[in-house]
This record gives structure tokens, sequence and C-alpha cells, in this order.
């Protein structure tokens, strides 16, 4: 994992003057980063175990945004050495079918990660299949046992999205530029101690790990969601805001303290076809010493999270430190 370093240079949220211009969070080149340091471990276990970690990706249905995340999956998965199984049911397929194909990987010692692509067409609840997932294959992070791992501060594996999240934040806080070269490793971790956070959203896959992961690196966590009262107010107190919330472009300019860093987790199709957060992006960029983009963003950074659960799975499985 990323070395503990100081972030001396480094300004933390509201400590840099607002009239900077902001440092954008590539997303697609921090996770060719991640990418470089989970082919050299996939390398390393190749060594010290004798094959390369396996993710099963099972996809239900025909929906054509979870079709496009899996071929990306699949894309990144390959070019960081993996072995990939690849399982696709029908939109008609039923609980046991699906119960079938989980419990197989289950049973397959070539396979260190599970990915169920979610949601599930209905009546299949999402949360209720990764369930049947093995924890010690769980690429997501998603599943309870692996959840009250995070609480109490055991590894485990970490849901992908906040993981995603958390080392754009430690980019935002260092003086780093990632190059074409640059690793995971380089990337110091930063302190949050004295940080004030707002996760806007609560959801079991996002929104409250993300507290979590903040909480574990001593950021004064806030979480609000829609009964929050007065959020542009309770968002404004913040040096780190992260939105995962779903709705386009509700974060505005003067929700935003100036210097603050502002992690952009939506992904929302809009009536044109086109892709925006949950941030308005143009407005907020000026006055923010941080910012991620949509797309381009957190989205990469989640498949490049999953990539490297699985490695890490496979070495926790293996008795393999890397
Ligand atoms: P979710 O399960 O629908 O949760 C949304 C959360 O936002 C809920 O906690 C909800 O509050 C809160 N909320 C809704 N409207 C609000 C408002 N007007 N003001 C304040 N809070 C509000 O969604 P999710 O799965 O967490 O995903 C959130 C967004 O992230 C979506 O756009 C999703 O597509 C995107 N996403 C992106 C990635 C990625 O890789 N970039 C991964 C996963 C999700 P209540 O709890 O009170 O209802």
């Amino acid at each position: 994992m990323a070395h503990q370093a100081s972030s001396s240079g480094s300004s933390a949220g509201s400590d840099r003057p607002a009239t900077h211009a902001p440092k954008i969070l590539d997303g697609k080149s921090l996770a060719r980063a991640v990418a470089r340091t989970t082919a050299a471990r996939v390398t390393e276990l190749r060594n010290k175990i004798g094959r390369a970690p396996g993710l099963a990706v099972i996809l239900v249905g025909e929906n054509p945004a979870s079709k496009t995340y899996v071929a990306s999956k699949h894309k990144f998965a390959k070019e960081c050495g993996l072995e990939t199984f690849d399982s696709h049911l029908p939109a008609t397929a039923t609980a046991s079918d699906l119960r079938k194909v989980i419990e197989s990987y289950n049973a397959n010692d070539a396979v260190d990660g599970i990915l169920l692509q979610l949601p599930l067409p209905k009546p299949l609840d999402g949360l209720e299949f990764v369930r049947l997932i093995s924890p010690d294959k769980d690429a997501d992070g998603l599943h309870p046992a692996n959840q009250g791992l995070l609480l109490q501060g055991t590894p485990a594996p970490r849901p992908c999205t906040p993981l995603g999240v958390m080392v754009m934040l430690d980019l935002a806080l260092s003086d780093l530029t990632v190059t074409d070269s640059t690793t995971l490793a380089e990337i110091p971790q930063a302190s949050l101690a004295g940080k004030s956070a707002v996760v806007i959203g609560r959801s079991q896959l996002v929104g409250k790990p993300m507290g979590f992961l903040l909480l574990e690196r001593n950021a004064t966590v806030t979480f609000a969601h829609s009964k929050t009262t007065d959020l542009p107010a309770v968002c404004r107190a913040a040096d780190i805001v992260v939105a995962a919330v779903g709705v386009p472009r509700l974060v505005k300019r003067d929700w935003v303290k100036p210097g603050a860093i502002v992690l952009d987790v939506g992904i929302n199709r809009l009536p044109d076809g086109k892709l925006c957060g949950d941030v308005d992006y143009a407005d907020v960029a000026p006055v923010s010493s941080a910012i991620t983009p949509v797309p381009g963003g957190v989205g990469p950074m989640t498949v490049a999270m999953l990539i490297s659960n699985t490695a890490e799975n496979c070495a926790r499985r293996n008795g393999v430190s890397l």
C-alpha cells in the first residue's frame, strides 16, 4: 500500500488559497498508476504461488451501462495480468441460477475475486446475492462481513469506489505530479487529522464506507443525506466534500469553502446523453483547491481498485505479503 509520508509543502483543504487554479484530479492517469503497481504484484504472486490472481465477473441482463462497466473491468484486469472468468446470465435468470454461478466461483480455487455487477434486473436483490459471495473473494468489499471489518479497522477488502476516492484525496494533498511511470506506492498517504470532511450520501455502497475510510484516517466526518437541514451550510464547513448522491450538479459554488477539496462520485446521464457528476464542476472548480472531473475522475479509479482488491485477496488467501 502507499507508504506513510508527511505532506510537507502540500496544502490541506482550506490551507490552499482559493485564487490558485485547482488541481484537477485525473482518474485515468491515476488508474494507470494503480495498474502499474497491480501488474507488479501480479508478477510477484505468479512467482510465489504459480498462478495469476483470478477475477470472476458476473453480469445479469442487458443493461447497457452495466455491460460497459463489465467490459472495462475485464480489459483492466487483463492489462494487469489477471486471469478472468466471465458469466453472463439472461435477464430472465432465476435466483437459483445466480446462486449456482456464485457458488461455483466460491468453490473454484483459481478465483480470488468475484464481482457481481449491480444493479440486478428486478426482482433480484443485488445485496442479497452479494451476501452469498465468500467474504475472502469479495472483490467489491461489499459483503456484510467485510463492511463489519471496515468498522473495526481490520484489514479486509474495502469498497472500491471509496478506496479510489481515498487515493484521489492523497493525490490532492500531495505535491506529486502523476506521470507515465508513477506507481501507487509513490503517492504519500496523507494525514487527515484536523480536517473536516462531509460525505453527501449514506448508501451502503458508497456513502457509509466512504465516511469510515475518512474516519480511519482521522478526519472529522459528517454524513449528510436527503433529510439533512441546510445542506449548503453543512458543506461550507468542510475541508473535504465527497458527493455521492445521484443528483446532477447538486453541489454549487456557494456550498464550498474556498480551498476545499471536492471529490465527485456521482455519475448521472443527462437528457442529451452526456454524463455529469453531483457537483456543478464549472461553478465549483474555481473555488476548490482540487477537484475530480466527471467523467474521467472517480469512475476509472473504481475499476482500478477492484483489480487491486483482487490481487490483494489472492495474496491474503495464499498467505503472501506484498
Ligand atoms: P444511492 O444508493 O441512491 O444513495 C444516494 C444517497 O444520496 C442517499 O443516501 C440519499 O439520502 C442521498 N441523497 C439523495 N438526494 C439527496 C439530496 N437532494 N440531498 C442530499 N442527499 C441526497 O446512490 P449510490 O449508490 O450511493 O450512488 C451515488 C452516486 O454515485 C450515483 O450517481 C451513482 O451513479 C454514483 N456512483 C458512482 C460510482 C463510480 O465509480 N464513480 C460508483 C458507485 C456509484 P437518503 O439516504 O436520505 O435517501
